[in-house]
């Protein structure tokens, strides 16, 4: 992933500088126990850095093919001569033969990160590297400052309620918090394994996501917060050719996936449904874990996720459907801050 390509190059160049480190202090321990092996390490160097430097110079220089394929067999020859009276002499010192053979933390990328040649693509420990990174970013902006203990019920209004539902807009949150918060703390081990929180803009959804995200975290557990944009803005860039599940790994893997606001995206966006199904159907029929949020209605949510979708996220024996309602927390907080001055 882009986000991260300059952090993985500086990665694999701080892996490769500790191998080399590595590789310097070997041939220093196997030096003292016999001088010949680090004179021989060090000739063996010398070809190998000769041979890179042919091969270098004799690009776009064809008339002077001959000369350099000569040089670089003798080269090679030598480098093989010297390569095993290396292990000779090191298994005489009572060392392993490979012991100064080159060191690579991936054998299949040799710590480049990169496979295949000329259309390099990502080697599996990068995406492993990415994936890592993404959980560390506890998902790409989990607000920290977001916890069950900083929930603030009086944000939310306590008048009696008017439309026939049993309780107030407050005592609805209060409700709704400790579910979340017994589901923080039940994880995994949560009788329905997700969530759709349905409801419009500004009743606290994306406030308790964090909150489970922030408990999952203290107790150790990774999860995943992303927002439809993101989601669909990966699922495009991974959209034509590659390995599609490879490169989402992380989307596939989190113990937690949280997308936060589903339908909020331009309808226009909405351009990878067969990706997004892929990871609800993948996730809800392995039993991972997964809460969506949507200002979405379950019609308006099966016109534009197809039916598909819908009935897997509003599934009601594998997944709780919460409900927001009241009234938009940030105006009620404006309009009390007006009245106060
Ligand atoms: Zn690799």
């Amino acid at each position: 992933m882009k986000k991260y390509a300059s952090e993985l190059e500086m990665d694999y160049m701080r892996i490769r500088e500790e191998n080399a480190r590595e590789a310097a202090r070997r041939i220093g321990a196997a030096g003292e126990r016999d001088p010949e092996i680090a004179r021989l390490a060090k000739a063996r160097g010398t070809r190998l850095r000769q041979t890179v430097r042919l091969i270098l110079s004799e690009m776009g220089k064809p008339e002077e093919m001959n000369r350099s394929m000569d040089i670089s067999a003798k080269l090679a020859a030598e480098f093989e001569a010297i390569g095993k009276e290396l292990k000779l002499r090191l298994v005489s010192a009572g060392l392993p033969k490979d012991y100064l053979d080159p060191i690579y933390t991936c054998d299949i990328c040799r710590d480049t990160g990169k496979i295949g040649f000329p259309n390099s693509a990502q080697c599996e420990c990068a995406k492993r590297m990415v994936a890592n990174k993404l959980l560390r970013d506890g998902g790409m902006g989990l607000v920290e400052s977001e916890t069950f203990a900083a929930f603030d019920r009086s944000v939310f209004a306590d008048d009696p309620p008017t439309d026939g539902r049993g309780k107030s807009q407050r005592e609805h949150m209060d409700w709704v918090r400790a579910g979340c918060e017994r589901y923080a703390d039940n994880f995994p081990n949560n009788a329905k394994p997700n969530m759709l929180f349905s409801g419009e803009s500004g009743l606290g959804k994306t406030f308790l996501l964090n909150c489970i995200g922030n408990r999952l975290r203290e107790r150790a557990i990774p999860s995943l917060r992303i927002t439809s944009y993101d989601l669909l803005d990966q699922l495009r860039q991974n959209h034509i050719g590659g390995d599609r599940r490879a490169a989402l790994e992380h989307l596939y893997e989190t113990p937690l996936l949280m997308i936060d606001d589903l339908g909020s995206e331009s309808i226009f966006e909405n351009l990878s449904i067969p990706g997004l199904f892929q990871i609800v159907n993948e996730r809800t029929s392995t039993g991972k874990h997964l809460i969506v949020s949507t200002n979405l209605t379950r019609t308006q949510f099966e016109a534009r996720y197809t039916e598909r979708i819908s009935s897997r996220l509003f599934d009601t024996e594998t997944g709780a459907v919460i409900l927001f309602y009241g009234k938009d927390v940030r105006l009620r907080r404006r309009s009390a801050a007006q009245n106060n001055t």
